[in-house]
């Protein structure tokens, strides 16, 4: 089994820091209990942050088990795919775990619990269905899937891509999807520089039910499309890392201003 859940181990962690203080041995400070764990500070303590990096490293190799066929509500559709990738070899699996390597650690310092659905960019998988569970499982205040898209190579320019209404299933999670795509949308113009689209989406938004992600997602939700991989002048950005600290840095603001309502 490829599939590692690490926010589940850091949930265990916490769990077990957080209880089990009675019946310990007496302190050496003279009898005072130990402080407990400090509770996280900052704007988003409390909340919960699901990052989806899409794809996966060692997916290219591993054929059978990416095609297997799951159900996505509107639709069946393979397990997961093996991504994009510019003219030069840069993998759309590298492009999104090294966005979420650096978003994560900006987003745990405003406070956020930070899982997420994969831990290293040379496994396989997991499924879409997977993921989605990853962040229903996790009760996420907010959950972003991080791609780069593979559009005409005159293209470019990002977008964002909302859940699309499946009447009777995910009638509660459209509209706070929806305001999380904008304020993320707007933060990620604003952070990088980047223009919306002007190949797919209208405005830098596109809502879409077909895929696995965002149908079975309970929990606000989003895809990013960063850029378009096949554009030389995206594919240049999305090779640089000082552009995707960049991204990184805009995701943040972008989440934040979603859970802090500004
Ligand atoms: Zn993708």
């Amino acid at each position: 089994m490829r599939v590692h859940r690490p926010g589940f181990v850091t949930l265990a962690v916490l769990a077990a820091l957080s209880g089990g203080c009675g019946g310990a041995a007496p302190a050496p400070n003279g009898g005072a209990l130990p402080a407990p764990p400090t509770a996280s500070a900052g704007p988003l303590a409390g909340k919960v942050v699901v990052l989806d990096p899409g794809h996966n490293g060692g997916n290219a190799a591993h054929p059978a088990e990416i095609n297997r066929e799951v159900d996505i509500i509107t639709r069946s559709k393979a397990c997961n795919a093996v991504g994009f990738k510019t003219a030069d070899g840069y993998e759309e699996s590298a492009f999104a775990w090294s966005v979420t390597q650096h978003l994560r650690p900006l987003l745990e310092t405003m406070g956020a619990q930070v899982v997420l659905t994969r831990s290293n960019d040379e496994g396989v998988g997991p499924c879409v269905t997977e993921r989605a569970a990853i962040g229903n499982d996790a009760r996420a205040d907010a959950v972003v899937s991080i791609h780069g898209d593979s559009g005409k190579p005159s293209g470019h320019g990002f977008h964002v891509i909302v859940p699309g209404l499946i009447p009777g299933r995910n009638d509660e999670v459209i509209e706070p999807s929806r305001k999380l795509g904008l304020a993320i949308r707007d933060a990620y113009q604003a952070g990088t520089g980047m223009p919306y689209a002007n190949y797919r989406g209208e405005d830098g938004l596109r809502s879409r039910t077909d895929l696995g992600g965002l149908n079975l997602s309970t929990r606000p939700v989003v895809f990013i499309q960063c850029g378009n991989m096949r554009n030389a002048g995206d594919a240049a950005k999305m090779t640089d890392v000082a552009f995707r600290k960049r991204v990184a840095g805009a995701l943040a603001n972008g989440i934040k201003n979603y859970l802090t309502g500004t």
